[in-house]
């Protein structure tokens, strides 16, 4: 028999108490101006990747603050790291840096369980 009708939708919630900070804190401590963050998109807007991908750099940073660690992982790789976000941060954030610091933090979050 086809199924039909309605299903019940998975929890969107954000569990913020089981969610990882500790990429977060990483950033935050070696790249300060990622606090400066106010989540405007306009690195999103001019990033290359974001043209021809789902790729969004204002969403990376939001799921790196919330801990929300797979999902980071898996758009990472996707940052060509050519910096123009960088140069269009109303707020003076180096994000091509935060991007190469949640790469390491992942490489030692692998090595030594940080
Ligand atoms: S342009 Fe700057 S302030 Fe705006 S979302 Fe990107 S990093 Fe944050
Ligand atoms: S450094 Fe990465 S996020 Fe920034 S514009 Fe280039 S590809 Fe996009």
């Amino acid at each position: 028999m086809n199924k039909f009708g309605f299903t019940i939708s998975k929890g969107r919630q954000i569990d913020y108490e089981s969610n990882d900070r500790r990429i977060a804190d990483y950033i935050f401590e070696k790249e300060p101006s990622f606090r400066l963050c106010i989540e405007c998109g306009g690195c999103s807007a001019t990033c290359t990747t974001s043209n021809f991908t789902v790729f969004s750099l204002r969403e990376l940073n939001i799921l790196i603050k919330r801990g929300e660690n797979d999902q980071v992982r898996q758009n990472l790789k996707k940052c060509m790291l050519c910096g123009k976000c960088t140069l269009v941060c109303p707020r003076g954030v180096n994000t091509r840096n935060i991007v190469v610091l949640a790469k390491k933090a992942f490489q030692k979050s692998d090595e030594y369980a940080i």
